[in-house]
């Protein structure tokens, strides 16, 4: 399969800027979809939420100038109606609205009896019967699913990452839609543009039919999303390579994963170090000993009684409590007065 490039910038910003990028992606790759947002979905109130339907006509016309498709994120049913009223023959569900039934639905009966063609952003939940059930209110009403695009999940602790990407998920989704491509938006899992090619050439390693990527013919004015979004020679320089990337063999899929979950693995230690030093603090303040034996005795067990559900023996949930914990005692000593173990009381 030939693979999908859809780009262009986060927001339609004006008819220069639009042309501009028509012009640009025409000439990366001749055969990729346009796109822009036309109404931005804002997190917080009082944000740029796109210039609405005249976005929509310099996206449009940009497009038809460089003989490019084109689309724009939809929802709401009136988003739809307008997309179709523009012969918009594709457009994509944003994340936020992937998340919401009530929203798709109506997007889905505003569609129906078009040929509108839809594309769905993962939910910003890790949830595969959320995103699928997306794409079944689609195909109910008669509307085609074009793919899927895997633009990361929000995590707790936070990483370096915007959003972080889920191969498992991917990997299950995979085996539910057979021949759907499924591609990956490496602008929005990285937040940062300095990350997008890394992520980009990895999800390439993982089997990525194509990419949607940001780019933005100045940058530097961009009213959304600045610090993610590509020049166009560093699009034409990362397309250079997602072309001709391969695809890894099994082994390095899961030690892809296993990568991706350590991140998650030393973000939740942190979080639990964070806390360590806080309790440290308080000990000191109020001089309790460091080691408190009852507590430590009652962490030890929680350890192996979360690992039995693990199939992790107790024998190593012990030796890693050990290490968790000896940790734990250097750093609250490096908090404590003068450095030294107060002995228990
Ligand atoms: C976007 O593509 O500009 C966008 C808002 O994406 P998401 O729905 O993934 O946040
Ligand atoms: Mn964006």
């Amino acid at each position: 399969m030939n693979k999908i490039l859809i780009a262009g910038p986060c927001s339609a910003e004006s008819p220069e800027q639009m042309m501009h990028s028509a012009a640009m992606i025409s000439l990366i790759n001749d055969k990729a979809i346009l796109r822009a947002g036309c109404w931005k979905p804002r997190t917080n109130p009082g944000g740029f939420e796109g210039y609405g339907v005249a976005a929509l006509k310099w996206l449009q016309h940009a497009a038809g100038n460089y003989h490019l498709d084109w689309m724009t994120e939809c929802g709401t049913a009136q988003h739809a109606e307008e997309i179709h009223r523009h012969d918009g023959n594709q457009l994509w569900i944003g994340a936020r609205t992937t998340g919401d039934p009530f929203a798709v639905e109506e997007i889905a009966r505003a569609l129906e009896g078009t040929s509108i063609g839809v594309w769905i952003k993962n939910p910003p939940q890790p949830d595969l019967k959320l995103w699928l059930g997306a794409a079944e209110r689609m195909t109910k009403r008669g509307i085609e699913v074009k793919g899927y695009i895997h633009r990361g999940f929000k995590t707790w602790p936070s990483t370096q990452l915007r959003n972080e990407p889920l191969w498992p998920l991917v990997r299950e989704l995979k085996k539910e839609i057979g021949d759907v491509p499924i591609i990956c938006d490496p602008s929005h899992m990285a937040g940062r543009k300095e990350l997008v090619g890394k992520i980009a050439i990895n999800s390439a390693h993982m089997g990525s039919d194509g990419w949607m990527i940001e780019m933005h013919p100045d940058v530097s004015c961009a009213l959304t999303d600045k610090e993610q979004q590509l020049s166009p020679v560093e699009l034409l320089e990362l397309w250079n390579k997602l072309e001709h990337s391969s695809e890894a063999n099994e082994i390095q899929i899961l030690r892809n994963e296993i990568d991706e979950l350590d991140v998650l693995f030393w973000n939740i230690l942190r979080e639990r170090y964070k806390r360590t030093n806080e309790i440290g603090d308080l000990k000191s303040r109020e001089s309790i000993s460091v080691v408190q034996h009852e507590r430590m005795r009652e962490v030890r067990k929680n350890f192996i009684r979360l690992a039995a559900n693990t199939g992790i023996s107790s024998a190593a949930a012990g030796k890693l409590f050990r290490v968790v914990h000896e940790e734990s005692v250097r750093m609250q000593e490096k908090v404590h007065p003068h450095g030294i173990r107060l002995t228990n009381a």
